[in-house]
């Protein structure tokens, strides 16, 4: 199943390229085009994960094992969140340039955007390219940008929209909650969930579960009081998470503990983009149509979220997520939201458990066969068996050592069914190098007299 949108937006050609195969390649975008991952149906309301198009983006051979950056745009419909995308998008394909904005009579391409007011398939939505960006260490980072779409327009879609918005809070490590005027108290109640799993988490691992929030405040109308951007933002943030007297006790505890669940909480105030913005139909998105004070902020705000000293690397309980592990994650968390309720915290925290769990087993495991295919892989000469045994049983004391010194949710009795799990795989990699090994010997091989001549003097 290839849900591709019916996007019809493109991206200008630019300098930075991570190409997709050839055969999909087009001359504008390299291939690049925005790929339904999660999709909700309309009637159910179940949600679906497009696990052969996220794993076809994650695990290109020169991605798989990078660092990920997640990050996610949330928050209802028509509230420009695909518009804001887009100018990421620029900004990732140009990052050299100053100007990475764009001329002022380009079109605005990528995630597709657009006026009007009818709906649209509430999901997650992934550009097919993941950057590659090199931090100031050297160090290189694969960047993934999300966007999501969630309507709020009636009881059956919110939770629908709570799910969308949950999925991508899980799964980011910048997640921007983008909020049209102002922070409502259901905005607020859309964190809840994460505070109680943020409370069970710390109490298991003592970390924050998540990375970065950024509040983003749509056509700001209060300059006056709180400025622009970010510093403004936080002050005004500050204010609005306040807990005060009258407020109803939920909302106090989403107030208390909201700063438990992130390592970083800001907001950013965006002035309004302008009428020819928000009501022009021919409006295509060019530079000159837009206000000026909107772009002169929107100049700031993307670099803050993409500059590479900004760049957030996908953390879980203390470990670095790799793009292979990330497809692991997607995979566990999509189930605890199949069923008809919101998840329950603690099986949000049992699927992170498992995942963290079963992405330990797979690098203990990649270690042994790695080092093994260093020593009796295909091109390596035969081994006597008794020598393959001794290297066996040593790097499988190794890789099961490297798997518990991982760090891991879920409690020592929980992560010993996955260690079983780990040394049974590793007997049965084993046995096929065994036989590839026994498939080396010509002595064994060659059963026969004539073909033993055969070998020893051709
Ligand atoms: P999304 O559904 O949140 O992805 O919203 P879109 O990006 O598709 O934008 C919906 C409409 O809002 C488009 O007509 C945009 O031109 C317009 N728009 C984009 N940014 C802003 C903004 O900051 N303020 C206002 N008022 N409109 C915006
Ligand atoms: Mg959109």
């Amino acid at each position: 199943m290839e849900e591709l949108s019916t996007n019809t937006n493109r991206v200008a050609p630019c300098a930075m390229e991570e190409k997709l195969e050839p055969e999909e390649e087009e001359p504008v975008t390299h291939g690049a085009q925005p790929i339904q991952i999660v999709l909700a149906d309309q009637d159910d309301h179940m949600f679906e994960l497009n696990a052969v198009a996220l794993e076809k983006i994650l695990m290109q051979e020169q991605l798989k094992d990078l660092n990920v950056v997640v990050l996610s745009v949330a928050g209802a419909f028509r509230k420009g969140k695909s518009f804001l995308l887009d100018f990421m998008l620029r900004y990732m394909y140009s990052q050299s340039s100053e100007s990475w904005m764009g001329g002022n009579d380009e079109p605005l391409t990528g995630f597709s955007w657009r006026g009007g007011c009818e709906r649209e398939t509430t999901g997650i939505q992934a550009w097919s390219e993941v950057f590659v960006v090199e931090k100031e260490d050297g160090s290189k980072v694969a960047v993934l940008l999300i966007d999501t779409q969630g309507a709020f327009d009636s009881q059956s879609t919110i939770k629908d929209c709570a799910t969308v918005f949950a999925l991508s809070t899980m799964i980011s490590s910048i997640q921007v909650y983008n909020l049209s005027q102002n922070i409502q108290e259901d905005d607020l109640q859309h964190l809840q969930l994460f505070t109680e799993y943020g409370r069970l988490a710390i109490e298991e691992v003592y970390e924050k579960p998540f990375q970065k929030l950024l509040f983003l405040i749509r056509d700001w109308c209060y300059p006056y009081e709180h400025k622009y951007g970010l510093a403004g933002g936080n002050r005004f943030l500050e204010h609005r998470l306040q807990v005060k007297q009258n407020q109803h006790e939920e909302l106090q505890n989403v107030r208390k503990h909201i700063h438990s669940c992130f390592s970083s909480i800001g907001c950013f105030l965006l002035p309004h983009p302008g009428l020819k913005v928000a009501t022009n139909p021919h409006f295509d998105g060019r530079l000159k149509d837009i206000d000026d004070e909107f772009k002169k902020e929107l100049q700031n705000l993307v670099p803050l979220l993409l500059a590479p000293e900004n760049l957030v690397e996908k953390d879980i309980n203390g470990a670095k997520v790799t793009c292979r592990d990330l497809l692991e994650y997607f995979k566990a968390y999509i189930k605890i939201y199949q069923g008809d309720e919101l998840p329950h915290p603690k099986s949000m925290l049992q699927a992170t458990a498992e995942a963290n769990n079963l992405t330990a087993v797979a690098g203990a495991k990649d270690t042994y066969s790695r080092s093994m295919e260093q020593i009796c892989g295909g091109d390596q000469p035969y081994l006597a068996p008794i020598d393959l045994q001794r290297h066996h049983e040593d790097l499988k004391q190794t890789s099961v050592q490297k798997f518990r010194s991982v760090k891991k949710m879920g409690g020592a009795e929980f992560s010993q069914r996955y260690q079983e799990q780990l040394e049974s795989e590793l007997d049965e990699v084993y046995s096929s190098f065994v036989k590839h090994n026994e498939s080396k010997n010509i002595f064994y091989a060659a059963r026969t007299p004539a073909t033993l001549f055969a070998v020893m003097f051709f």
